[in-house]
């Protein structure tokens, strides 16, 4: 297995993360482009009956850590586990989906096999044979070109719906690995006991396709009601500006932005947000951006795809009126 790429497949309740079938996708294309193997990674209590999913993408080997010493996710005890993976079968590459799970593993994981880590990658590619990344800087203004040629594995995430889901393919089996936890687990120096859902037990803005966002345009939180709304006609979850998060008219999670969450949803619609720089920072790489804003001077609109001059309290219940017909016919 030495030179194939790792992927670390992330599931939680049993239910594996659409980003980490992308990962998965992703790193079939390269690995057919490389020639080499591509591996799956997944770990957790009562997971072996997903195991089925994984080769509709590519995998013909999984490696499998099922135990119920991971009931729930141990930043600690899975970093060590794949760490275990990658000294026992010695990939080049290693992806992790850029969900909120695979950015709390993947430096640790980079950090205990020495080696380097280049996060929220939006391409991968390979230049001379050589895995190279391109991943956006100094808050989304430019984008990098990094390859790690000292040291390997190279890491890398991904940012979540960039990268594109092979189309499944019926029919296809792998062989599973089983790796037993490390005996370690004892010694970890963090256990989750239990986990309390919050507010947002919903899909994570990162994760989500389809966003609906306000800002300090909605006046306060009960303005947030009209966007739920709409939200849950198209299927989508809500974000906010930081002054609508300042304002505690809705919690930190849904922060889009330099100091929220970065998002690329296929569709984000900007309702009473300005367009600060801050702001675009987090959802200027979104498919498809849609603005309401009564101001036509406002700095979204040279973002934004389709843009709705008016008052968001007319406009979004007639949108979301429009959009619920629509969807009867
Ligand atoms: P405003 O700029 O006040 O805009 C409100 C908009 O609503 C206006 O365009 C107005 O025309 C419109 N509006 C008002 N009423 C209506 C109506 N009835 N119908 C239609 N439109 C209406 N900001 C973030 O969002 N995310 C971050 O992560 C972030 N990080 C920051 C980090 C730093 C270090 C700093 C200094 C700032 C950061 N900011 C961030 C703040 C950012 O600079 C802006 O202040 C913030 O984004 C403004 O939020 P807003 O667009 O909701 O509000």
């Amino acid at each position: 297995m030495e030179n194939c790429i790792l992927v670390f497949v992330e599931q939680r309740s049993g239910q594996i993360k659409k980003a980490s079938l992308e990962a998965l996708s992703q790193g079939k294309r390269i690995a057919d482009q490389l020639n080499i193997e591509l591996v799956a990674a997944l770990i957790g209590e009562n997971v072996g009956d997903k195991i089925s999913e994984l080769p509709k993408y590519g995998t013909k080997k999984v490696l499998l850590s099922e135990s119920p010493a991971w009931k729930y996710y141990s930043p600690d005890g899975f970093a060590r586990c794949i760490v275990g993976m990658a000294v026992e079968i010695k990939p080049s590459i290693i992806l992790f989906p850029g969900t909120a799970m695979g950015r709390d593993l993947s430096p640790r994981v980079a950090a205990s096999l020495k080696t380097g880590l280049a996060s929220d990658c939006t391409d991968l590619s390979i230049e001379e044979s050589r895995i190279q990344a391109t991943r956006p800087m100094y808050s989304g203004k430019l984008y990098g070109k990094v390859s790690i040629p000292d040291a390997k594995p190279s890491i890398f995430t991904l940012r979540p719906n960039v990268f594109p889901v092979l189309d499944p393919i019926d029919g296809l089996s792998a062989e599973v690995i089983y790796f037993p936890p490390p005996s370690s687990i004892e010694e970890l120096k963090a256990r989750v006991i239990a986990i309390i859902a919050g507010e947002s037990a919903k899909l994570d803005i990162t994760e989500a396709s389809i966003i609906v966002a306000g800002g300090r345009g909605m006046k306060g939180p009960e303005g947030f009601n009209i966007l739920q709304e709409l939200a849950d006609v198209l299927g989508g979850s809500i974000g906010a500006s930081r002054a609508a998060v300042d304002a505690g008219w809705i919690d930190h999670q849904h922060q889009v932005g330099q100091t929220g969450k970065v998002i690329s949803p296929s569709l984000y619609i900007a309702c009473g947000i300005s367009g600060a720089i801050q702001h675009l920072a987090g959802m200027s790489s979104s498919k498809y951006i849609v603005a309401i804003n009564k101001d036509q001077e406002a700095p979204i609109f040279k973002a934004a795809d389709y843009g709705i001059v008016g008052d968001l309290f007319e406009v979004v219940p007639r949108l979301t009126e429009e959009i619920r017909k629509l969807k009867a016919e």
